[in-house]
């Protein structure tokens, strides 16, 4: 098994296990579809930092002319730290923002808040005058359109709890006219994470179009749509998915919605850009049998890669260098002391003994973002391939990094 022309087996030995392992140039052919589906409209990639905020993949995006959707202070910082050039090209979105945080992203002059409440808007506009820096928002509108995935991550509907009713939004917009400091720079939406249909996004986008219709016979032009990220991957079967007709139909559902209408289309995708680009490297370190079952015990737990334990999902798991024999049916686990420590249940796969090397498959989103300390685990190191080179990005952690913070003892 490779990435690029690099063998798995080689950066193993190199660098350790568990290892994340990054495909650059697989990341990037993935920003390039979308540059190509929008080449007739005005618009922006705000890479969502927070489905992988390596610094070296913020740098790879922004030097590619990505923007940036964050969710925290923190997130600012990554950007600010990796590449302050593409600070004007954060539009900053979250239910919960702090008093802190606004004044972060007003100080860096960020292109836009995405606003989730009338009370947030009343915070940034009161910010926004102590600092006398004007501020360009966009109200994260919930459209109560359905669509179908994971409940964790659904956010669209009204009983959720992110955006604004749209129905209240163009009062909002009307009233915030009044306030010297606040600028009406866009609307924004996102219905919900690995979303496989492009469907429920051309009806949010054609209910958040009516609204911009409706705005501009009220005297208030918007410059910009944010359709938020969410479009979805096939996880059960990476090799024959095909991302760029994905694209096209995400796109062209959208357009639809939008004709007529010369706005920046603004899109927030995460996963959809680095998911299939990573794999987490773990090595077997027992296989047990108890009564009927087998289990392969990895050195990487639900820690390092929580997506099965916290949203029952399914990554493909692959033998890096397979060998001759019968498939069994085995679960795949990890070390940590939880029975929701697993990466497989019951799967089919071919002959592991300790010591072989395996790849858990689409680990590039919510894998390394996601993962904690949790049982004292320091966390794994990173790689990062373009063509024939193989650079870490964050090496492995110790058990020192994890005490650093730690008081008490003296
Ligand atoms: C999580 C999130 C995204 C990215 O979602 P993906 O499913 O990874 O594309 C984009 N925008 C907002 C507001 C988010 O919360």
């Amino acid at each position: 098994m490779h990435c690029g022309p690099v063998r798995l087996a080689s950066l193993a030995e190199r660098f350790g296990t568990p290892l994340y392992v990054y495909s650059a140039d697989q990341m990037l052919e993935r920003l390039t579809l979308f540059e190509r589906a929008l080449s007739d409209r005005d618009h922006l990639l705000c890479y969502a930092v927070k489905a992988n905020s390596a610094l070296a993949l913020l740098r790879l995006f922004a030097t590619h002319g990505a923007g940036f959707d964050i969710v925290s202070g923190g997130e600012l910082e990554r950007v600010r730290t990796a590449a302050p050039e593409a600070l004007d090209r954060v539009v900053f979105s979250g239910a919960g923002k702090t008093s802190d945080e606004l004044d972060l992203a007003l100080k860096a002059e960020i292109l836009s808040f995405q606003v989730e409440s009338e009370a947030e808007l009343a915070l940034l506009a009161q910010r926004a005058a102590r600092m006398r820096r004007r501020a360009r928002f966009s109200l994260r509108v919930n459209p109560d359109v359905f669509a179908e995935t994971h409940p964790y991550i659904s956010t669209g509907l009204s009983e959720h709890k992110f955006g604004i009713p749209i129905a209240q939004a163009r009062r909002i917009y009307r009233a915030a006219r009044e306030q010297r400091w606040l600028e009406a720079h866009g609307v924004s939406v996102h219905i919900g994470s690995q979303i496989r249909s492009a469907e429920p996004f051309g009806a949010a986008m054609a209910r958040v179009a009516r609204l911009v219709r409706e705005l501009a016979e009220d005297g208030i032009p918007l410059h910009s749509v944010d359709a938020g990220g969410g479009l979805g991957i096939d996880y059960e079967d990476g090799s024959s998915f095909d991302a760029a007709a994905t694209v096209r139909e995400y796109i062209e559902s959208m357009e639809t919605a939008l004709a007529g209408l010369k706005v920046r289309l603004v899109l927030e995708p995460g996963r959809f850009l680095v998911a299939q680009s990573g794999a987490l490297l773990t090595r077997v370190l027992y296989v047990k049998k108890n009564g009927r079952k087998t289990f392969v015990i990895t050195d990487a737990g639900m820690n390092d890669l929580i997506r099965p334990a916290l949203y029952q999902a399914w990554h493909e798991i692959v033998p890096v260098e397979p060998r001759r024999g019968r498939r069994s049916t085995v679960d795949v686990v990890g070390p940590v002391c939880e029975s929701g420590d697993f990466f497989a249940r019951d799967r089919r796969l071919a002959p592991l003994k300790p010591g072989d090397l395996v790849a858990i498959l689409d680990a590039g989103a919510y894998g390394m973002a996601q993962s904690s300390n949790y049982n004292s685990r320091p966390r794994p190191a990173e790689v990062l391939v373009t063509g024939r080179n193989a650079r870490m990005i964050r090496r492995r952690e110790t058990v020192t990094d994890l005490f650093a913070p730690e008081l008490g003892l003296s």
